[in-house]
């Protein structure tokens, strides 16, 4: 046999597993007989695979009493505590890391503060950041089996290798190449937007659809698309670059070099800079300017303070043109909001569906939810949808398997 030859058997084993596995994991407890139908392989495969995945911890045996003449049958589900992974969110200011098992149950977090910049020193930090994480957990820990690093930039999830990042000179660097050769992990990367909209649809507020999407609104403006189950991917691996859509064409300069991009009027900068402004204009507010963050601002708004209200009725419109455009573009069947803004959602939501309604198509928008997503304070989440991907689609799966 050829090397490819060799290469594709190996493809098909581990699609094969990958399909097992799915089943045993969303549909379990499963008979081996079910399984076969389902995923139309002979049981003889199916005995196969599944004896090498309870030979591996990843799935057990259950005994099930089955409906019809109380026969006794066995059935698989997946095992899911003794397997742990390491998910960290690297920002701007701040490294999260959550220790996980893979239920998806934090056992453990800490965040710290991130003042690092330049490519070696940011990598040096993140290294022993994680490996004092690890070792001050030894007894929480069972079987490491990967890591998950989530940031806000442009990322290549396949080669795994960052492509840009505004904040930290990362670009063009390896990274998850370089954190699985340091620690022996398998290591998966993801922008961050991108990753928590796969986390809520894998266990959040898109648990119930297929197609929906994620605005979040940080120190930027960015969205992640799921459809059909998947995040939706362009050919540079990056698709929902929302803040950079011009909503002004005479509007401010954008760290992009265009001019009146949505997030230099839709991001926590751009938001309390406009609130300064109306603020030194002399207009009157409970606000204090020096004291001015999203959180007061939104207290304050809840509170009835007409420059607040006034301010994210305005962040709700052009967040609701933009969200208009991407209902018309890709119907999906909800659309989630993120971000720090989402502590004044009740003012928010009556602007963004208003534009929704007048801008989109009315089958599109009926009935379309928009919802807060559910880990707002949980940026690490993010990261264990990408180490569920992994597992569901084989590749991680696979090394666990050969571990
Ligand atoms: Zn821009």
């Amino acid at each position: 046999m050829t090397e490819g030859q060799i290469a594709n058997i190996d493809l098909v084993k581990q699609v094969n597993a990958a399909a097992v596995y799915r089943i045993i994991d969303q549909q379990g407890p499963v008979s081996r007989i079910q399984i076969a139908e389902i995923c139309q392989l002979a049981p003889a495969s199916i005995t196969k695979i599944t004896r090498q995945m309870l030979e591996h911890g990843l799935i057990r045996e259950e005994a099930l009493l089955e409906s019809t003449g109380g026969r006794r049958a066995i059935a698989l589900v997946a095992e899911q505590q003794q397997f742990q992974f390491i998910s960290c969110r690297l920002g701007r200011k701040s490294l999260h890391i959550g220790l996980y098992n893979l239920a998806a149950a934090e056992l453990d977090r800490v965040e710290l503060p991130f003042t690092e910049r330049e490519r070696e020193p940011v990598i040096a930090r993140l290294k022993s950041e994680l490996t004092s994480f690890i070792a001050k957990r030894s007894k929480q820990i069972d079987k490491l089996i990967g890591l998950a690093i989530t940031l806000p930039g442009l990322v290549n999830p396949e080669s795994g290798e960052v492509l840009y990042m505004p904040s930290l000179a990362l670009a063009g660097s390896p990274l998850a190449h370089e954190m699985e050769q340091h620690f022996g992990l398998p290591t998966f990367i993801g922008n961050d937007t991108r990753s928590l909209a796969l986390a809520e649809h894998f266990f959040g507020a898109s648990r119930d659809c297929q197609d929906s999407i994620l605005v979040s609104v940080h120190n930027g403006t960015g969205a992640g698309i799921i459809s059909k189950g998947k995040v939706l991917l362009g050919q540079n691996r990056n698709v929902g670059e929302i803040g950079h859509i011009q909503v002004e064409r005479f509007g401010k300069r954008c760290q992009c070099g265009n001019f009146g991009c949505l997030e230099t009027i839709v991001s926590n900068p751009a938001i309390l800079e406009r609130s300064r402004e109306l603020l030194s204009r002399g207009h009157a507010s409970s606000l204090d300017a020096e004291q001015l963050s999203m959180t007061s601002l939104c207290i304050a708004a809840q509170q009835g303070d007409a420059l607040a209200v006034e301010v994210i009725r305005q962040t709700g419109e052009y967040l609701g043109q933009t969200i208009a455009i991407m209902v018309n573009l890709f119907n999906p069947q909800k659309v989630l909001l993120a971000g720090e803004i989402v502590a004044a959602f009740n003012l928010l939501l009556p602007a963004i569906r208003q534009c929704v309604e007048h801008q989109s198509l009315p089958s599109f928008h009926q009935h379309l939810p928009i919802e807060r997503a559910h880990f707002q304070s949980q940026p690490t989440m993010g990261g264990v949808a990408l180490i569920k991907r992994a597992l569901l689609e084989g590749d991680l799966l696979q090394r666990i398997m050969e571990m």
